[in-house]
């Protein structure tokens, strides 16, 4: 079978870079092995929240020219990230995911860094956020001085009693309660059935989130705040405006454990609309097998299409780093699985990682290497037709940056520009 764009990966970077491709008239077709981050989302979009040497970042264009020169974005050079960074929300509205910036990027109309608050009770920094979350300006934006968190019985992925303890420590009284639902309580039958998705599925009816919404209408006793789990509007996040909206205080959603549904809705409606454009997704299916020749790559297999090679001009990798299987370690080595292409990590295993667990990690910042149009090479000799998109990308460390759905998009639509300037 043959396509102009064959895209290896299914995660944030391999939508976006589908979606633009398709809408341009490419015909792609996507291998998708399996979960991405998205389903792990925190519900927010980083772009840049801290540079390499661990100073915060607040306006993440104004820091873009400290990062060093095999960073993605310095790759992609100041004037074509403005306008990715500038395009993102509408790209995304078209395809049916509201996002919306901090406070102050309004006010400034740039990107600023607003803070959510985490299930763990902390801030951490944002640049763009799905339906249900609250981008607060700073860390210090603290208007509220009595929260209610409510929870569901039994439900144990949502830690109330942490939001409370990190809310208290900021001076918020908070009170915990939890509401019962006849529905919910059906799934807590089975324990694999009581997670985030199992409950956001029940609470979609629309029976069931009035019944929650009038449930804690009632518990509310003159709090200014009061917070819920990240468990409504899966389907239509237009249930999350409702219960804002039926609540007499101001509703904050606070992520669970994973999976994460404003992630997985986000996934979901990607999908959605890279195949409304005329993409094919070719769900839980490996690529594996590639021909390459003459610095070219000339087809691809997939585990379930057996020896049905897959054609195309172009070829774009996406398919995440260690999390994804991306990339893979072995004691000795961090390799590229698919093509074999060069990586880059030090020799010495001891850099890999910090025995402190909340130091950042060497392992994370480590990548395939790429040129400056994210084309990657084998033993040195570049791959003219391949690109390299998403976090599998050398030459940032993105969970120490709060930069991966940035890196993830930006690279995405780099890429997708080159396609479509050698057409
Ligand atoms: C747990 C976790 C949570 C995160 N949360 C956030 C967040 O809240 N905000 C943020 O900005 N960033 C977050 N990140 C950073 C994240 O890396 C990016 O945001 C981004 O989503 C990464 O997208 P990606 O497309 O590069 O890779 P991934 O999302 O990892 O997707 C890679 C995909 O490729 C598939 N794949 C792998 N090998 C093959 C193969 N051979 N054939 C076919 N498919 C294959 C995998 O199954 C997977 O579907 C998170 C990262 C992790 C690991």
């Amino acid at each position: 079978m043959r396509f102009d764009t064959v895209i290896i990966g299914g995660g944030l970077s391999s939508l976006v870079c589908g979606i633009k491709l398709q809408k341009a008239g490419e015909r792609c077709l996507i291998i998708s092995a399996g979960q991405n981050a998205l389903h792990f989302s925190s519900g927010t979009f980083g772009l840049l929240g801290r540079l390499p040497d661990g100073s915060e970042v607040s306006e993440p264009m104004k820091s873009l020219s400290f990062l060093p020169e095999a960073h993605p974005y310095s790759k992609i050079g100041v004037d074509k990230m403005t306008e990715y960074v500038a395009g993102v929300p509408d790209f995304f509205e078209s395809c049916g995911v509201r996002l919306h910036p901090s406070p102050r990027s309004g006010e400034l109309g740039m990107p600023v860094n607003g803070y959510r608050v985490t299930p763990m009770g902390s801030f951490k920094p944002g640049w763009l956020a799905m339906d249900e979350v609250t981008l607060l300006q700073s860390k210090d934006d603290i208007s509220w001085s009595r929260a209610l968190i409510v929870n569901f019985s039994g439900f144990l992925d949502f830690n109330a009693g942490f939001i409370a303890e990190g809310l208290s420590r900021r001076g918020v009284e908070c009170r915990v309660e939890a509401v019962t639902i006849a529905d919910v309580e059906n799934l807590r039958r089975n324990p694999t059935e009581m997670r985030s998705i199992g409950i956001a599925r029940v609470m979609g009816k629309e029976s069931n989130w009035k019944e929650f919404g009038s449930k804690v209408r009632e518990l509310v006793k003159g709090e200014d705040l009061v917070i819920l789990p990240e468990v409504f509007g899966l389907g239509d996040p237009v249930i999350i405006q409702w219960l804002r909206e039926m609540i007499p205080a101001e509703v904050m959603f606070v992520g669970t454990m994973p999976p994460s549904v404003p992630g997985i809705r986000t996934q979901m409606r990607l999908k959605k609309s890279f195949e409304a454009a005329g993409g094919t997704f070719l769900q839980g299916d490996t690529a594996v097998d590639p021909l390459v020749e003459n610095g070219r790559v000339i087809s691809v297999h997939t585990v379930n299409l057996g020896k049905l090679s897959l054609s195309a001009d172009n070829f774009v990798l996406a398919s995440g780093h260690l999390f994804g299987k991306g990339l893979e370690a072995t004691p000795s080595k961090v390799y590229e699985p698919v093509f074999g292409l060069d990586t880059d990590f030090p020799s010495d295993r001891k850099a890999w990682c910090d025995e402190d667990f909340f130091a950042p990690q060497g392992y994370d910042g480590y990548g395939v290497v790429c040129d400056e149009l994210f084309r990657p090479s084998i033993e040195g000799r570049m791959i003219e037709n391949l690109y390299v998109v998403g976090s599998e990308v050398g030459g940032c460390n993105s969970l120490y940056e709060g930069s991966g759905a940035g890196v993830a998009i930006m690279t995405a639509m780099s890429v997708a520009d080159s396609i479509l300037a050698g057409r």
